[in-house]
């Protein structure tokens, strides 16, 4: 019989499906990410395996550490302890991203290699972003790997394991990535060496859990995997060779332009955390002004993107660290001679992943892809004392690594950067003998910084709100006020679109215009990050909302929503946001439009208010929110939304624990039964958090 074209395109298709499916996907799998790999000069990513034991094998590796980050400091973990297992114990280590690789053929692992886990847990109780794939892969009611039939019910007896989670205690879901995946793990048969580790953010001691965990961690290893520890040795991940006959200026040097696309002067998206907008700031404004603190509000016009969010979402700022540190840390490593010389760099292992986009030079690097202005690790400290200029230095730089109570009365207790800490303990000299690698090694990529979205998609979809507070943190007896990176990056924007034309806030410096100036005509590198914090889908069910301060933010997006539902003639429910601050007359934020949304929702909206520098006695959104207990029932009992945002630490909370016992009087049960209920409105997404 003779074939008509539509059989024949039905044919192929069949065919094709059927490869796919018997292929899983090697051969047309695409890259998830088709920037991803442009990070790392320049090669793409497509074609790379994310098959981890072909990976270790074609790489001599014996240990693998896997890294869920989302800030940054679990892979800088992950990469402190590749290296020591290596300079220690001569363990053949690399660092992974998790979202690079595939985990079904885990039953394969060899039994002489080991696995870390270094895990964050993010908001509640969630994967980070990278580990979303790999949780959901682990988490699944039945989970298949390769080597197939899942009679095995230990299909990975043969994977020795290591675990360390970074957490927050004032979170509900204290570490429970790490606690999970070790679950998840031990039902699979697989065998965890040492102590499962566990670091509290929320107790401020992440970084003395994480030392005082790895030492008996590496006992129990090296006892294990008999391996015999030696004398560390300092050895460069990266090669970085100056080309001193270079011009920076040349088209494929990288003077802090993010990825290939951008140094070609491409903007192409997806927009994401590998490749940001460079987003015009439509409007900025301070919207209040006291003393030294100082509020910014700020439009960011998407529109000339595919960038889009919706309601409740993040928006990334991605920042420029401030002139002066960038200068004070060339200078004490002895480099400002030579901040535009290019460089290039290589990693010296072929899983060493090069941070950033090269060839580049110093200062671009330093000022565009370092975090050089937040606090120093012991670790560190420990790591660069065999360079200090001066015997006596490296002394002092030995003790403080060792010492943890010294380290918090010379280090932490002063809020020292990196170089702020050199130029004190070397007395002026300068650290000119550190290899650079130790400090791309050592020190965290710069974090984009996250602000809940502070507009409704609905009135304004492609212009983009901020809400954010200029951070400044003076503490008695340090000689340094920290002064926020990106706020204050930020500030210096918004001073230039308001006619200054050498904007620099607290003599910080920054180079707005950015690489080349791409960044000029006030832009700010953006991308958009999708939450969980959401309006009911019904805008007829009532919301009760808390946030004071900056954590009002979203939440001036949700009202300015249903004001506009209200105004497109839908039914609007109850619409009640407790909001607090210091004083009306100082910090009181978009005062004047609540009373706009109050026209547009009439009695819809109830803007409750706790001023807590008003009275004899400090009055928090907390008490204003007990004080309206049988309202907050009534509506709780009408299926209303409850909502967070703002403060981790204390105020979210003291929220929870006052909403449970609100629960408990109305309803004449125990407080134990109300604490119950809230948790459960938690697990069923009623009570949202959007907190920091
Ligand atoms: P950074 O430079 O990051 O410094 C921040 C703080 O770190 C300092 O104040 C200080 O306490 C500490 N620190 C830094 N360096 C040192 C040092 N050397 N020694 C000791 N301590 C140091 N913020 C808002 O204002 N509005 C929002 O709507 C908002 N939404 C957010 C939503 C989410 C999901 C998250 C995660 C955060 C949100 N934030 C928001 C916080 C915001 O992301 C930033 O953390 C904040 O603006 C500070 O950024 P920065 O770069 O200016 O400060």
């Amino acid at each position: 019989a003779q074939l008509d074209t539509l059989d024949i395109v039905v044919l192929v298709a069949l065919l094709l499906g059927t490869v796919a499916y018997f292929t899983k996907g090697t051969y047309w799998a695409v890259p998830k990410d088709p920037y991803a790999g442009s990070l790392a000069n320049g090669h793409a990513k497509a074609g790379k395996s994310r098959n981890i034991l072909e990976k270790m094998e074609e790489s001599g590796k014996n240990c693998v550490v896997f890294y869920g980050s989302q800030t940054g400091t679990a892979e800088d973990y992950a990469s402190r302890l590749a290296k020591e297992g290596s300079s220690r114990f001569g363990l053949k280590t690399m660092t992974a991203d998790l979202e690079d690789y595939d985990y079904d053929n885990l039953d394969e692992f060899p039994e002489d290699h080991v696995a870390m886990f270094v895990l964050a847990t993010y908001g509640e109780g969630e994967p980070t972003d990278n580990a979303v794939e790999f949780y959901e892969f682990l988490s699944g009611d039945d989970v298949a790997f390769s080597k197939g039939a899942g009679a095995d019910e230990s299909p990975l007896t043969n994977l020795h394991y290591v675990t360390f989670g970074l957490g927050n205690n004032t979170y509900e879901h204290y570490n429970s990535m790490v606690r999970n995946v070790a679950k998840f793990l031990d039902k699979l048969g697989a065998k965890r060496i040492g102590d499962a580790g566990e670091g509290d953010d929320g107790a401020g001691t992440m970084e003395e859990d994480f030392l005082a965990w790895k030492e008996p961690m590496w006992q129990k290893l090296a006892e294990t995997m008999s391996l015999e520890e030696r004398e560390a040795v300092y050895e460069p991940s990266f090669e970085v060779t100056e080309k001193p006959d270079m011009d920076a200026q040349a088209s494929e040097v990288y003077l802090g332009e993010p990825n290939k696309n951008h140094l070609e002067g491409r903007q192409k998206g997806p927009f994401n955390a590998q490749n940001p907008y460079i987003a015009p700031i439509a409007e900025s404004r301070e919207i209040f002004t006291v003393n030294n603190r100082n509020c910014l509000h700020m439009e960011i016009d998407v529109s000339g993107s595919n960038l889009n969010y919706s309601t409740g979402d993040h928006i990334a700022v991605w920042p420029t660290n401030p002139g002066k540190e960038v200068d004070r840390f060339l200078d004490v490593l002895g480099l400002s001679n030579k901040r535009h010389t290019v460089i290039g760099v290589k990693g010296l292992d072929s899983t060493a992943k090069v941070p950033f986009p090269a060839p580049t030079t110093y200062d671009a690097v330093v000022r565009y892809h370092m975090e050089i202005c937040g606090p120093v690790s012991r670790q560190f400290v420990s790591s660069i004392a065999e360079f200090a200029p001066t015997e006596e230095v490296k002394v002092e730089a030995t003790k403080i690594g060792k010492d943890k109570d010294y380290f918090h009365e010379t280090v932490a207790e002063k809020n020292f950067n990196v170089a702020q800490l050199l130029q004190f303990i070397g007395q002026g000299q300068k650290w000119d003998k550190v290899p650079f690698s130790l400090f791309i090694e050592g020190l965290v990529k710069i974090q984009p910084r996250y602000y809940s979205i502070s507009s409704s998609s609905l009135v304004q979809n492609k212009k983009i709100s901020i809400t954010a507070v200029v951070e400044s943190l003076e503490v008695k007896g340090a000689p340094h006020v920290v002064k926020g990176v990106t706020t204050n990056y930020l500030l210096a924007l918004k001073q230039k679109q308001h006619g200054d034309p050498n904007p620099d806030p607290h003599g910080l410096n920054y180079a707005i215009t950015g690489p080349r100036n791409k960044y000029d005509g006030i832009h700010v590198p953006v991308h958009v990050r999708h939450s969980n914090f959401k309006l009911p889908s019904d805008p007829s069910k009532p919301i009760i909302m808390v946030g004071p301060g900056t954590g009002v933010a979203p939440f001036r997006g949700f009202v300015q929503e249903r004001a506009q539902q209200a105004k497109n003639g839908e039914n609007v429910g109850k619409t009640i946001l407790f909001f607090g601050c210091r004083n009306r007359k100082e910090d009181f934020l978009y005062e004047k439009e609540w009373e706009q949304y109050k026209q547009d929702l009439g009695d819809k909206f109830e803007l409750v208010t706790a001023f807590s520098r008003e009275g004899p006695n400090k009055v928090y959104v907390q008490h204003r929110l007990k004080e309206k207990s049988a309202e907050v029932n009534q509506l709780l009992e009408q299926k209303a939304n409850f909502y967070v945002c703002g403060d981790a630490a204390s105020m979210a909370r003291e929220v929870n624990t006052v909403l449970g016992q609100i629960i408990a009087k109305e309803r004449g049960v125990s407080e134990q039964k109300g604490e119950e209920i809230v948790k459960s409105m938690r697990s069923s997404n009623t009570y949202q958090e959007d907190v920091w």
